[in-house]
């Protein structure tokens, strides 16, 4: 599943066509379910100029001369860059490329085209997309940001695990993501989020950045130190702690009994 460093490597991957005008746009009932109708995004999309792109967490965001345009890639999507040089961007999920997993995309006036390949049929567009909706981004998190977003006003709220996830919250942390900060920080995914320690929200806030930068130059988010145990009856890596299993925010979360409390 893409998380905040795919879609980060979407975006470098849409930055190439920046300055192009969009010829054309069309989408598949699946990619414009979130629109008013089938034809939306090509009505709206005609004629535009790519005048950048951004990203909020996992929604991708280009700035156009008109809309803001957003893509979301739900659980199997690739933005894919199609042009003279062949097709590009087939880094994550499914490797190969097949026509029919083709959901919609923009074809610019010099003939690229950037493309949503979706197997599951889970990616979106949107257009201006309701920014209000997430959390600051993960990857230009702050410690302050970070503080506010694990504050928790009364009781202990959330398992951490389940509020690292909340895109309201803290945009574009995902499942494994997830599992890794904590790992590394040496925390339960269970512990309600209130009842942490500043010690250990300090400690949390070190591993998120430290997972997103060292994930991103090792080439994704499934690179973590964890993964070789995330398998039912895996060992810690680290300490040789039997690993756990449960869902948690209606995630298969993977944590050290031995080392994360
Ligand atoms: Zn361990």
């Amino acid at each position: 599943m893409p998380e905040i460093l795919e879609i980060e490597s979407y975006r470098q991957l849409a930055d190439r066509v920046v300055g192009a005008a969009i010829s054309k746009g069309w989408a598949d009932t699946y990619a414009a379910k979130k629109l008013p109708s089938v034809s939306s995004w090509a009505r709206a999309v005609k004629g535009l100029r790519i005048t950048g792109t951004s990203r909020r967490g996992k929604l991708m965001l280009i700035d156009t001369s008109g809309p803001t345009l957003g893509m979301r890639f739900g659980m199997t999507g690739v933005l894919l860059l199609d042009g003279r040089s062949g097709i590009e961007g087939l880094f994550y999920g499914p490797h190969t490329f097949k026509k029919e997993w083709v959901r919609g995309g923009l074809e610019l006036s010099d003939g690229r085209r950037l493309l949503l390949h979706d197997p599951r049929r889970l990616g979106r567009f949107e257009i201006e997309p309701n920014l209000d909706e997430l959390g600051p981004d993960a990857l230009s998190l702050t410690k302050k940001e970070f503080t506010t977003a694990m504050t928790i006003s009364r009781g202990g709220g959330a398992a951490i695990k389940a509020r690292l996830l909340d895109q309201s919250v803290l945009a574009g942390v995902g499942n494994l993501l997830g599992d890794e900060m904590l790992f590394r920080a040496g925390i339960d995914p269970n512990t309600p989020t209130g009842h942490l320690t500043p010690g250990q929200k300090d400690t949390l806030y070190t591993c998120l950045r430290a997972t997103l930068k060292q994930l991103q130059k090792r080439g994704g988010s499934h690179l973590g130190n964890h993964m070789p145990a995330r398998t039912p009856g895996g060992i810690c890596p680290q300490d040789g702690g039997p690993m756990r299993i449960s869902v948690i925010g209606g995630r298969t979360t993977y944590w050290c009994a031995k080392h994360q409390h």
